[in-house]
């Protein structure tokens, strides 16, 4: 059997009346750029978050990025961020001139360790970038507590590109923060067919000051009044976007329905496998199930030898990034995440995969042990 990791086709093959509709429908009928269906989705996913504003963008790591910058914080300000997590986090403190400062890993959500990001908390600290890993929510009210206790002036800040639909107590991710980013990268729980992003926010300058920075920094058409770029969201993909937005919830609870079923079979090899640790109160909407494994290299090459895909996300925590040399960290210095980057595989889990599947796929890990 092939178990392929995701499968934009199948979703495809699922929605092809409406987006074969849509398409043509938009270029005959909108803008290209900043049409009817741009305004539609920015609409639509404010009020799925929760938050105020949503402004759609090219993609997660622009909405990271214009994000930070529309904050307004000095050269050399201090940005704490996971180590691990995918490597735009810390873009986003690097290409605006901020220092990111690395936190190692809580080895039970695979979120931040709260007593190493209490102990990284400075004069100089002006944000926190959380990120809500593999569709979990992170600490929200501890990391809440940690800030409101400092006394300064700290920014909380999302990274809900790999959450998009998940809760905290109730409350959706990306709706915490001073702003969060979204990606719709195609593979993500929401994504098109080519790049996207978005930040929610309910912060009426911040939302004004990134409607500018996303198009060239322009207060009017040819009058500039910021530094900015050009980050749009293309109105073919919001359209697209405005279709699949309906079966989000859906597809989440599907992804949620198969990750038990992994959990019931791959559970009982513990300690050989260690399942995803959700807390009840932080529902995940499981953008990746990702196990700690003893042996993950030779169990992703029987997975590969048959046909199962898996990947590590990730296998070089940011600490370590080239990169980011210039930031003086060494091995050793997280060393938490340095471990789960060793134990760490990603099962194929996505919204149109079957049962069956999964269950071919727990199995074979079942033989891999025995
Ligand atoms: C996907 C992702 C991003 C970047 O999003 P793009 O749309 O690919 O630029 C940023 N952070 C995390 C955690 C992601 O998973």
């Amino acid at each position: 059997m092939k178990v392929p990791f995701v499968s934009i086709r199948k979703e495809y093959s699922f929605l092809k009346r409406k987006i074969n509709a849509v398409i043509p429908h938009v270029i005959n009928n909108e803008s290209l750029l900043f049409g009817r269906s741009v305004g539609e989705f920015e609409k639509k996913f404010a009020k799925y978050i929760g938050s105020r504003y949503c402004l759609t963008l090219n993609s997660g790591t622009d909405a990271l990025i214009l994000g930070l910058r529309a904050l307004q914080l000095s050269p050399g300000d201090e940005v704490l961020l996971p180590t691990h997590t995918f490597f735009a986090t810390a873009l986003a403190a690097v290409e605006n001139g901020l220092k990111p400062v690395l936190v190692d890993t809580d080895i039970n959500d695979f979120g931040m360790d709260l007593t190493d990001l209490k102990s990284k908390i400075t004069n100089r600290t002006k944000a926190i970038i959380i990120v809500h890993l593999y569709g979990q929510a992170e600490k929200m009210e501890e990391i809440q507590q940690i800030i409101s206790k400092d006394g300064r002036k700290i920014h909380l800040i999302e990274d809900a590109c790999q959450a998009h639909g998940a809760l905290y107590k109730g409350k959706r991710a990306g709706s915490f923060g001073t702003f969060s980013a979204f990606s719709f990268y195609p593979t993500k729980n929401l994504g098109g067919y080519g790049d996207g992003g978005a930040v929610t926010t309910s912060n009426t300058a911040l939302a004004k000051r990134l409607g500018f920075l996303r198009q060239y920094g322009q207060i009017k058409k040819y009058y500039h009044s910021y530094v900015g770029i050009n980050s749009r969201m293309d109105t073919i993909q919001a359209a697209i976007l405005n279709i699949k937005l309906a079966y989000l919830n859906e597809w989440n609870h599907k992804r949620q329905q198969l990750a038990k079923e992994y959990n019931r079979i791959l559970s009982p090899l513990t300690p050989d496998i260690k399942i995803p640790v959700i807390f009840p109160e932080r529902r995940s909407v499981y953008h990746l199930y990702v196990v700690r494994a003893l042996k993950q290299q030779k169990l992703i090459s029987y997975l590969t030898s048959h046909g199962v895909t898996t990947l590590i996300h990730y296998p070089k925590p940011i600490h370590l990034q080239k990169a980011l040399h210039f930031l003086g960290y060494k091995r050793g210095m997280l060393p938490n995440s340095e471990k789960l980057s060793k134990e760490i595989i990603s099962l194929p889990l996505h919204h149109f995969i079957t049962l069956h599947q999964i269950r071919y796929v727990a199995r074979s890990i079942q033989k891999f042990y025995q």
